[in-house]
Parts: C-alpha cells; structure tokens; sequence
C-alpha cells in the first residue's frame, strides 16, 4: 500500500482538456447555467452526478472532499465554514427534543457550550462523561442517548483515552459515535480503521476535522469537515447541511489543498518540536505535571501508545503544563506576557507557536483525579527552530516566576 504521504500528492484530480496542469482549478459559482428546462429539473447534486448551484459543490469543493476522504479513510465528506459549524452540523442534524447526546469532559469546549445553550434550550439533554473510563460512559448511555462525542486526546489536558473501547461501549448499544479529529488529523490514526488489519473494522460513524489546524496549516482558514463511511449517516447530514446553507468559499478551498500535500512532513516537525520542549519542562521544578500522550507517565499514554504506534508514534503539536501551585496566578500570568515567540492566541497548526492559560476547574465537572493541582498552561508548538522556543521558554521562566 501507498503511504498516506504520497497518496496526499499524486490526487485523482483530472485538469481540463489540453491543460495538463496536476494543480486543481479554483472554481467559483453562485449560479451554474443549465442547458436547459429538463436538465434544471433533473441534474441531481446530492450524488455528486451535476453541478447545480454554488452552495451545492463545484469542481473545488468536490476535490477537497475526495482530499479529506483519502486523508481520514472515509466515502463522504461534507464541507463547512469552520471545525465548530461541522460539530453543530452534525448536532443539528442527529439531535431531536427528547434525545441525549454524551461529551467527554475533557471536549473542545464549545461542543459543550453548544450542548448547554441551543441545544438545551430545544430540549436536548447532554451529559458529561469521564473519557478515562468506558464503564462511566457505558453507565450514562440510555434508551434516550442518540450520539456520543469522541476526542483523542482530549482538548487543553490532552488526556488518551481508550478510543477503541469506547467505540465499543457505542456500538453494543446502536449508538452513533462522532470523533472530533482535529488533533489525531488522519494522520495519528485512522478513525474509521482504529485496528488496521482487523476484520471487520472497529472505527468511529463520522469523524469531524476543524480543517483551520493542520490541514490549512497557515493560521489564515477556517474550515471543517464532516467525513463518514456510510451513504445514509451522510445523506442526513448532508441534507441538514444544504438546509442551513452552510457553504465555504472556493479561495479557502484553495488555500487547503494547496496545503495538504505537505501536511504529514508539517505535522511530523510539530510533533518532534513538541516531544523535545515537553521533555525539556519536565525536568524543570516549576512544573508539577507536563501533558503530552508520547510522555510515559502522561494520562492515557498507553492507550496512545496502542493506538497510534501503527503510524509513525505521532502525537501533534500541543502540550500542557500544570505549573507547581506556589506560583500565583499572577507569576504563571506574567510567564505568559515574558514568552516573546510563543505569541497569545487560540487555534493550532499553524507556523506560529503559541500559548493559553488555561482557567481548568471552570472548565470540567470536578478537577481529574489524574492531574496534579496547580494552573494549567497550553503550549502549541508552531514551526521555529526548537532550539529557539526552548530559550523562549526558559528565559519566561527566569523572569517572571522570582
Ligand atoms: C479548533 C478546534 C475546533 C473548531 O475549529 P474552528 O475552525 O476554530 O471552529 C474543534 N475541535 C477542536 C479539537 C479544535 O481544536
């Protein structure tokens, strides 16, 4: 088998005739003319037979959807204009009044705000279920759960869970699963293969990918996808997505498969870079606790280790660090404002690296047992010389923790 690196070059795109060119087109259309009464009342888009208007697909977006197909290792892909839109996409369209949905508690955080404002408010009920432990999410699936989130690792403390038994739990009850992949990204592992070489596959039911991190891997798109492997889960999404008009412009489009072919070589040095500066703030007494999956004692590195050793050990460009609890909360501030390469700001996958403190106990149902105290603070490791973010590092720890 091809690896996946090459597979993202060498692409089934067809240029048009006479114009040889292996770069796909950048196609832009409100209206499609149709060449006439009968063709406009039977070109069919859901099937990807006929181009009927903008919204629903051109040559681009059809290109970028076989793209992220090929990456994830799904059939279908739905496009939208950022990660969060395709999480409520799939909400949207899964979650009717009376039904539950289960969220880790470790998740993206605006899954949950999305659980605890709309989709509350609609009467969808949400529960939130601890990732480092299948039988406590095996314990809250009810006759009313309709959809289970998935996230490996898990945002801002980065814990692994065991993915494939968790997607066990879902399947022994008929429940549908939804990875957000943003971090695994295709490339950690395969989600809707998680035991490559098993029969039949053990895999997730979609797999949502904010495409704004590593795939754009330019800080400057937001995007994301919705990829499944099963023509029916995809038609309702789909469906839901043509109803709520969720389109994305052909210039980002663009500016992600211009991307992609060089995706696995960026995520390979964000991991490596990130592997390196972990290692490096363990030794440092400042720390209580560094989270990062690859890292030995890291909560769930087992299960990282199991799953995602069939790559090449890939484990992306975040890491957190749980400051000592001597330091105030205005030290671990100031750390922050002394970094001068790590700049303030959300997101990932770009050049840039960058840093967020993190207010935890706000953000989950109980402090985890499996994290040490102190105030935690993420680190997403961009593209520069390590040698040069290690200094960074060091010379904020000199003047802001005396
Ligand atoms: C960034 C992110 C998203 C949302 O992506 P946007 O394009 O910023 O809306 C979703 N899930 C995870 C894990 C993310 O890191």
């Amino acid at each position: 088998m091809v690896d996946l690196t090459t597979t993202l070059i060498h692409h089934p795109y067809t240029p048009p005739e006479g114009f040889a060119a292996p770069q796909p087109g950048v196609f832009k259309a409100s209206t499609v003319i149709f060449p006439n009464v009968a063709a406009m009342r039977n070109f069919e888009w859901k099937d990807k037979t006929a181009y009927t208007y903008g919204l629903h697909g051109t040559p681009t977006t059809y290109t970028l959807e076989e793209r992220l197909c090929t990456l994830e290792g799904g059939l279908q892909c739905l496009l939208l204009p950022s990660g969060l839109a395709a999480i409520a996409n799939v909400a949207l369209s899964l979650l009717r009044t009376g039904d539950e949905v289960l969220i880790p508690d470790n998740a993206y955080g605006p899954n949950k705000a999305l659980a605890e404002g709309e989709l509350k408010a609609w009467g969808i009920t949400h529960q939130f279920y601890d990732p480092m432990n299948p039988q406590d999410l095996a314990a809250r699936i009810s006759p009313q759960t309709r959809l289970v989130w998935l996230e490996a690792a898990g945002s801002v403390t980065l814990e692994f869970p065991d993915l494939c038994e968790l997607v066990r739990v879902c399947k022994a009850r008929g429940v549908l699963t939804a990875l957000d992949n943003t971090w695994g990204a295709g490339l950690a592992f395969a989600p809707f293969d998680l035991l490559p070489g098993v029969s039949p596959a053990l895999g997730v039911d979609i797999s949502v990918h904010a495409l704004t991190k590593y795939p754009s891997g330019g800080g400057d798109v937001l995007m994301g996808s919705v990829i499944t492997r099963d023509a029916s889960l995809h038609m309702k999404l789909q469906l839901t997505h043509m109803r709520l008009g969720l389109g994305v412009g052909a210039n980002d489009v663009e500016a992600v498969l211009r991307a992609l072919p060089s995706m696995a070589l960026r995520y390979r040095a964000h991991d490596e870079a990130t592997r390196q500066l972990a290692a490096w703030c363990q030794t440092r007494a400042e720390f209580a606790q560094v989270l990062h999956p690859a890292l030995p004692d890291s909560p769930g590195h087992k299960h990282w280790r199991d799953l995602c050793s069939s790559g090449l050990g890939r484990a992306a460009g975040l890491f957190s660090v749980i400051f000592h609890p001597r330091y105030s909360q205005h030290q671990i501030d100031a750390f922050c404002d002394s970094l001068k390469l790590f700049k303030l700001g959300y997101s990932w996958g770009g050049p840039m690296s960058l840093v967020v403190p993190y207010d935890l106990a706000s953000m989950r149902s109980g402090w985890p047992t499996h994290l040490k105290p102190g105030t935690l603070v993420r680190f997403s490791v961009g593209l520069e010389a390590v040698a040069d973010l290690q200094i960074d590092l060091s010379q904020a720890l000199q003047t802001s923790l005396i």
